[in-house]
């Protein structure tokens, strides 16, 4: 059982959120409602969603974005491919970094990989990543146009 959990610190600056584990109808964001000012939400850790979790998640930041300045960083794939499929998932936040699952068409050897959003976007592609065991650069585990579409819009 991953446990979904929300942890809330304040920075200087900014507060910063850690989301973890799978989404469900379980969730509660009630420790989102009240933030303000600059937020960053890191959600490597997040799992999985289903049906009912992404529902909450997607009010839980359309309600947060009305009234806080929100960065999600270190996106994971399970998080990608909601921001893809569902409209208004962050509500107004934007994606400062994400994770893409990288593999080795070689060996098959699989990584993940660390992107900057703006980085991508400025140079419009992605950082290569080469496999260890020296089969040269590694490709996206996604269709490239759908997995990162987020970034266009
Ligand atoms: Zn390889």
């Amino acid at each position: 059982m991953a446990l979904f959990t929300i942890q809330v610190e304040e920075k200087a600056k900014l507060t910063q959120v850690t989301l973890s584990g799978v989404v469900d109808e379980t969730a509660d964001f009630a420790p989102l409602a009240e933030l303000t000012g600059a937020v960053e939400i890191h959600c490597g850790d997040v799992r999985r969603l289903n049906s009912m979790g992404v529902r909450l998640w997607s009010d839980a930041m359309r309600a947060l974005t009305q009234h806080a300045d929100v960065a999600f960083v270190a996106c994971s794939r399970a998080v990608v491919h909601q921001i893809s499929m569902i409209g208004g998932f962050l509500g107004k936040g934007r994606v400062a970094s994400f994770h893409a699952p990288m593999r080795c068409e070689v060996c098959d050897y699989e990584a993940d990989h660390f992107i900057d959003a703006d980085a991508y976007v400025a140079s419009g592609r992605m950082p290569p990543l080469a496999c260890p065991n020296g089969h040269g650069p590694m490709v996206l585990d996604e269709i490239e146009d759908i997995y990162l579409q987020f970034l266009s819009t």
